[in-house]
């Protein structure tokens, strides 16, 4: 294999890498809050960067999706496994 063909494929490899990447950014997963799990500890509210949790009008925490960035520390955080 050439040099020049070596160049060509570490290329390649970066672009799909960075492919990935934005792919990953953009079709992030989306978290929920499972109401029956959640007792309401705020824990989530507090961690997350983005402020994208809040209570609705019944006192249930619930996830913005138009904010949150999918970095899952709610996820990590809640004591009862309530984000999935
Ligand atoms: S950390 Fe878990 S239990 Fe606490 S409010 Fe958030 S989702 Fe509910
Ligand atoms: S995944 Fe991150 S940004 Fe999204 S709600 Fe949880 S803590 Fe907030």
């Amino acid at each position: 294999m050439n040099r020049r063909s070596v160049t060509f494929l570490l290329s390649l490899l970066a672009f799909v890498m960075l492919l990935s990447f934005a792919c990953k950014q953009l079709t992030g997963t989306e978290y929920y809050i499972d109401p029956l799990s959640c007792n309401g500890c705020g824990e989530c509210i507090r961690i997350c960067p983005n402020d994208a949790i809040y209570y609705n009008q019944n006192g249930e925490a619930r996830i913005d999706q138009t904010k949150c960035t999918h970095c899952a520390e709610c996820v990590a955080v809640c004591p009862n496994n309530a984000v999935y």
